[in-house]
């Protein structure tokens, strides 16, 4: 019993490894992994619903598209006022 344990024990970690090894293969951000052009992003319920660490991708400049790692943008900085600009 103990060597089907170890067994899929070490199913599992390979798995993980795969798939962590994977997500940090693929390109990070909105800027195309080809010609640095900006990339529009294409609704993917899948990607939303199931990975919404995964985004996909398409460049208007050269065509390519892909799966990317999402990025979270930063807010916009017109909605950031410090206090001295307000009193
Ligand atoms: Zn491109």
């Amino acid at each position: 019993m103990l060597i089907v344990v170890v067994l899929l024990a070490t199913v599992v970690m390979r798995i993980a490894i795969v798939t962590v090894v994977a997500y940090l293969l693929l390109p990070q951000g909105r800027f195309c992994p080809h010609c640095a052009g900006e990339m529009t992003a294409i609704r993917n319920r899948f990607f939303d619903r199931v990975l919404p660490a995964l985004q996909r991708r398409w460049c208007v400049e050269c065509g390519w598209d892909g799966v990317v790692r999402r990025v979270r943008s930063a807010p916009p900085h017109s909605f950031v006022i410090s206090r001295a600009a307000r009193s």
